[in-house]
């Protein structure tokens, strides 16, 4: 496949990723970060491992959302034409996020607060309509929930620029591939709705009612694909938005069906909530650099804005909801990316003229240097890792920069990397595996070099 983005000492790296977890998006601010519980498929809620990297914690809520009944509106035909793993997921979703009419959505609120739960394109459509007779501007943050101080950053600048905002918690299953943590992916309803009127308390003081936070969208599957969930496999069918190259090379070559589930889920989004501007971090900066695209390519009337990455204190590890899954022995190994990527940097800043191999030697450099020093450790100790790719790549199109060819000063690059946390070997009894048993996590984590004036 395309793997135009990738070093050859990359390229060497095997593919295969059974049951893999792949993360979306990118590093250290504050260390705040929601505790995190899974709630399965009856709705109860399975304690996780809290990452011990992590300074401070926001509390678990007790309140629960109100909910309805699910109604199962799927079509027989629909539920044949679905993977067993996206129906294990809607099974799950349809658990948290119940569906409901039109008519009765958009009455639940976040327990504690005005923010109206909207399960219904209807009834999200009907709420955003007064916003506009009213005048008011509406920011939008899409999310797949499990939420964290990312995404809250996200909400803070929304808050900024906008009178209205709508965060939408939906674990899109066209983004996932066939082999992907579809339904294992942390759903944290309970504990995102106590972060959300956390967060509407700091925006609006005293007054939390009257806080910009207006409306969660989260829908159900059923309800976002209503003529079925498109296929998750490559070739398969369905109504989808794609956009390439660029949504091919790097992380598009390690998941084919990644920025395809991620266009067709956001031009849905767009056209759903018609913000006038969408939120979105920069963990995943390839996501923005498609996104981009994609608005400018369909004339989608929104402006993108992008956040900066929040990290982990103190090593910097970018915070991501896949984080869950790594536990203590890979968590303590897990900035190997973070650090990879800084050395790159260092290199940049201290001579300007290295190419692109020269710089990203560097990186390989500290990525070997790590993974030698865990191997000389005993089986029950250490962590191992596989390094998916480290690139220099356009800051417009994310094409790979040629081997000798310098950063153009007046553009700007893109050092990007993917890394296989692999499950660790010989568990000890009582040892923090993390969630799901620890299987393979897959991070991401970018740094960009901005322009020069010169
Ligand atoms: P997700 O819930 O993983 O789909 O992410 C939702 C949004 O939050 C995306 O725009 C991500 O890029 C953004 N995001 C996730 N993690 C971070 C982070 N550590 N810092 C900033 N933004 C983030």
């Amino acid at each position: 496949m395309f793997r135009s983005g990738v070093t050859t000492a990359a390229r060497t790296v095997s593919k295969s990723s059974p049951a893999s977890v792949e993360s979306m998006a990118a590093a250290g601010t504050t260390g705040r970060r929601v505790a995190l519980w899974a709630t399965g498929g009856q709705g109860c809620a399975t304690p996780m491992v809290p990452n011990k990297m992590t300074v401070k914690t926001i509390s678990a809520g007790r309140r629960s959302f109100h909910t309805t009944p699910a109604r199962n509106t799927q079509s027989a035909g629909a539920v044949k034409a679905t993977s067993a793993s996206t129906q294990a997921a809607t099974a799950e979703s349809t658990a948290a996020a119940a569906a409901t009419t039109p008519e009765e959505d958009g009455k639940d609120t976040i327990p504690g607060t005005s923010i109206r739960v909207f399960r219904t394109v209807a009834g999200l459509r009907a709420w955003r309509r007064g916003e506009l007779l009213a005048g008011r501007t509406v920011g939008l943050v899409p999310t797949m929930g499990a939420l964290h101080a990312g995404h809250m950053d996200l909400v803070r600048a929304a808050a900024r620029d906008n009178d209205s905002i709508v965060v939408t918690i939906y674990v899109n299953p066209t983004q996932f591939g066939v082999h992907e943590d579809l339904s294992s992916y942390p759903r944290t309803w309970k504990e995102d709705g106590k972060a959300l009127a956390d967060v509407q308390l700091s925006l609006g003081g005293k007054h939390s009612k009257l806080g910009k936070i207006k409306a969660v969208f989260a829908p159900t599957t059923e309800e976002m694909y209503p003529s079925g969930p498109p296929s998750q496999e490559v070739d398969g069918h369905g109504s989808f938005v794609t956009i390439t190259p660029v949504g091919q090379l790097l992380e598009g070559a390690s998941r084919p069906t990644f920025f395809r589930g991620v266009a067709t889920v956001c031009m849905k989004l767009f056209h759903i909530v018609q913000p006038e501007t969408a939120y979105f971090g920069q963990k995943d900066v390839q996501q923005t650099v498609v996104l981009r695209r994609m608005v400018r390519d369909f004339a989608i009337p929104l402006k993108l804005v992008v956040g900066p990455t929040v990290r982990e204190e103190p090593d910097g590890l970018a915070l991501s909801s896949r984080n869950v899954y790594l536990g203590t022995r890979r968590r303590a190994v897990a900035n190997v990316l973070r650090r990879s990527l800084l050395a790159a940097e260092a290199a940049v800043i201290k001579d300007s003229s290295l190419n692109h191999d020269q710089i990203l030697v560097e990186a390989h450099r500290v990525a070997d240097r790590t993974l030698a020093a865990q191997k000389q450790l005993p089986p029950h100790e250490r962590a191992l890792f596989e390094i998916d790719y480290l690139s220099l790549s356009d800051a417009d199109t994310m094409e790979e920069l040629g081997g000798e060819q310098r950063i153009d000063q007046k553009k700007g690059a893109i050092l990007s990397g993917a890394v296989r946390m692999l499950p660790v070997e010989n568990p000890q009894p009582g040892e923090d595996l993390g969630h799901s048993n620890g299987p393979l996590v897959r991070l991401i984590d970018n740094i960009i070099i901005e322009p020069k004036n010169t």
